[in-house]
Formats: structure tokens, sequence, C-alpha cells
């Protein structure tokens, strides 16, 4: 039996990216083919950019899709998909575009695949607008495991923008089903640790940004662990600024990127700043942790978590996981905050793959 295409409007809500890279990842493991028109409308440059042809491409060899719109700057796509195979897989995007989102569209139908995978992608590692590959590692990963995957992420050379350069690889065990996570909502971080990484740019930035950052967060976090990341200038220029916080069950962690012209002093008091916000929230869940699982939590059937900030992105991309799969994903405000919670059927390997 052949399904029926879903129709999407690459328009829809917040206009970007997102709505394609859900749609790639739950065509693939759903096996249901998508049209999709207006791709990126809302962007500066819309259409399918470096970053976006890679998923494409990516997630299309992993399940031997036919494809029709895949070019450059198109504005429109045809995905039907194949059997997911798991394997050895290795792109490149080409330019500094994010190799994060290009992993978190072709992991998921991995996770559904037959055999053990490893995916190696090149292009920026270390991007704005993007999860930092520290982040993946430090926040995104652990969750997925405590929902039953058994996955590693490598990063075999750091990328930032507008160089690109890097590279990460990732392996994983593929599984018959996700577990659901209900994420506890409330508490203080028990401890905080910043890392500033710096390539072809001096550590005297690093330590710089460092001492702010623990200056402007004494009084909410105490005594922050301080590293320094000194990569070989072949890894360069790039500057990041990272802060994790440890909740126990899980770790946040908050992202800014130093810039030519930019003062190490403004990036972190930059970063202090979006990390008081989201402390005064009093919810644990930041805005951009709280978008990147709700996938995850909807193919398990199930999960929950408060977050501070309901964006136009996680609306978005619950309006795309609500076409593919028989879930459904409610966002309650409460106080300040948002209650998201995900009911439904897991979706389980059904031995469609070969
Ligand atoms: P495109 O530019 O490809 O159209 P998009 O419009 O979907 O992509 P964004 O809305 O900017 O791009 O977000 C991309 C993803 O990156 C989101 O899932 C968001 O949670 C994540 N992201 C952005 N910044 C950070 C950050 N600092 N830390 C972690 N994740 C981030």
């Amino acid at each position: 039996m052949t399904n029926s295409f879903i129709e999407l409007d690459g328009s829809h809500g917040e206009g970007g990216g997102q709505i394609l890279r859900s749609a790639l990842s739950l065509s693939m493991i759903t096996g249901i083919p998508f049209r999709i028109e207006r791709i990126r409308a809302k962007r500066q440059k819309p259409g399918l950019l470096r970053q976006h042809l890679t998923a494409v491409n990516a997630a299309a060899q992993i399940c031997g899709a036919q494809l029709k719109g895949a070019e450059p700057g198109s504005l429109q796509l045809e995905f039907v998909p194949g059997p997911i195979q798991g394997g050895q897989y290795q792109h490149a995007i080409g330019s500094a575009g994010s190799c994060t989102l290009v992993l978190q569209t072709v992991l998921p139908a991995l996770w559904f695949a037959n055999t053990p995978s490893s995916f190696t992608i090149n292009g920026g590692t270390h991007n704005p607008a993007a999860p930092p590959a520290d982040f993946l590692q430090a926040a995104w990963l652990p969750l997925l495991r405590r929902m039953g995957i058994d996955m590693k992420l490598e990063v075999l050379r750091h990328g930032f923008y507008p160089a690109g350069g890097g590279g990460l690889r990732v392996e994983l065990t593929p599984v018959q089903a996700l577990q659901p996570l209900h994420l506890q909502s409330q508490g203080r971080p028990k401890s905080a640790h910043a890392t500033a990484i710096v390539a072809a740019v001096t550590n005297n930035v690093a330590q710089r940004e460092l001492l702010t950052l623990q200056d402007e967060l004494s009084s909410e976090l105490g005594e922050i662990g301080r590293v320094v990341r000194a990569l070989s200038s072949r890894e360069g220029p790039g500057n990041a600024l990272l802060l994790a916080l440890d909740y126990g069950d899980f770790h946040e962690v908050f992202t800014a990127f130093g810039e030519k012209g930019i003062a190490a002093e403004k990036v972190a008091s930059d970063l202090a700043q979006e990390v008081r916000q989201h402390l005064a929230s009093g919810v644990n869940v930041g805005e951009y942790l709280a978008d990147q699982l709700l996938l995850p939590m909807a193919l398990a059937g199930g999960g929950s978590f408060a977050t501070s900030v309901a964006s136009d992105h996680l609306r978005t991309n619950i309006a795309v996981i609500e076409k593919f799969l028989e879930v459904e994903i409610d966002v309650k405000p409460i106080d300040s905050a948002y209650y998201v919670s995900i009911i439904g059927e897991a979706w389980r390997y059904n031995g469609m793959t070969q």
C-alpha cells in the first residue's frame, strides 16, 4: 500500500529550516512521503542552502528515497522514502553550515535501523543559531541515553563560522522503541561549569571571558568551574563560551560566540544575561533544549518538561510532528513558564527496514 503525501508549507509559523528537517526525519521513520513548498520562506535567503541540501541528500541515501527539487536554492521538495538502511555514512556540507543540524535530521532514522551505524559529517561544529557540538554532547545526548539510545558523538575537529572545516562522528546502536522521559521541572542547579574555547584567538580572551562570567553570576551560581580549551590555530579563528548547569537529572548548556571587534567582557556579559533570565524563570529546560526534545519524546510516545520560552520554533515543530505521528503535544502556560507534555503511541521498529 502506498501512503499518501503529507503536504507542508515551509512558510508556516517560524518559516525556517526546522520544518524541512523534522519532516525528513519523520518521513524516513514512518515511510510517509511528503511535499514541501515555500521552503524557509521567512529566512533572508529562502530555499535549500548547503546545510539543508546535505540533510536532504543524506536522508535520501539512508532510506533510498526518490527526490524531486533537491537543488541549491530550491523552494520545493518531494521526498518519497524507502526502507532505512543502517551503515557507515560520510557527508560534507562544503561550507560552515551546521553539522549538528544535519545530524539531528538523520540520526532519528538510524535509531530505528536494522544495524549499528556511524555518520561522519564535515562543516561547522560551533555555529551561532544552531546547537554547538558541546550542547549535543552535554545536554541532548545524555537525555537520549535515558530514553534508551546508545549513541556517542566525537568532535573530530572544531569548525567555526564562517570558515567551517570541522568534523563530527556519531556511532550508534539501534533500538526497538524509545522510553518516555519526564523531566523534573524545577530546582536550582547543583553546580555550574564554564568552558572558553579558543582557536587562533589568544588565551587572554578566554581568561577574560571566564572571569567576567564568574563575576556576573557569582550571586546566582557561587563558584563556577572554569576551563580553557585552547585548540590548534589551524582550527580557527574561533571563540565560543559555554556554560553548563548541572540540574542533577540533566545538564542545560548556554553558549555565546566571540566575534572580531566585540570585547571578551561583552561576550561573557551577554551570556550571563541569558543565563540570569533562564534562572529567573524558575524552570530548568531552556528554549533550545525544549524544541530539541520534542521529536525524541514524540517517538517515545511520552514525555514532559517545563520550559521558560514557548518559541515559534517549538510550536512550528509541534505542528510538523503532529502531522506524521499519532501524538498529542500540549503546551500549557503556568505562571511565567510553559509545561509541555507529549502523549501518544511509541514508534516501534516495524521490521520494514532491510
Ligand atoms: P535554518 O537557518 O536552517 O532555516 P532554522 O530556521 O530552523 O534553520 P533556527 O530556528 O535558528 O534555525 O534554529 C535551529 C536549531 O538550533 C533549533 O533547534 C534551536 O534549538 C537550535 N539552537 C539555536 N541556537 C542554539 C544554542 N545556542 N544552543 C543550542 N541549540 C541552539
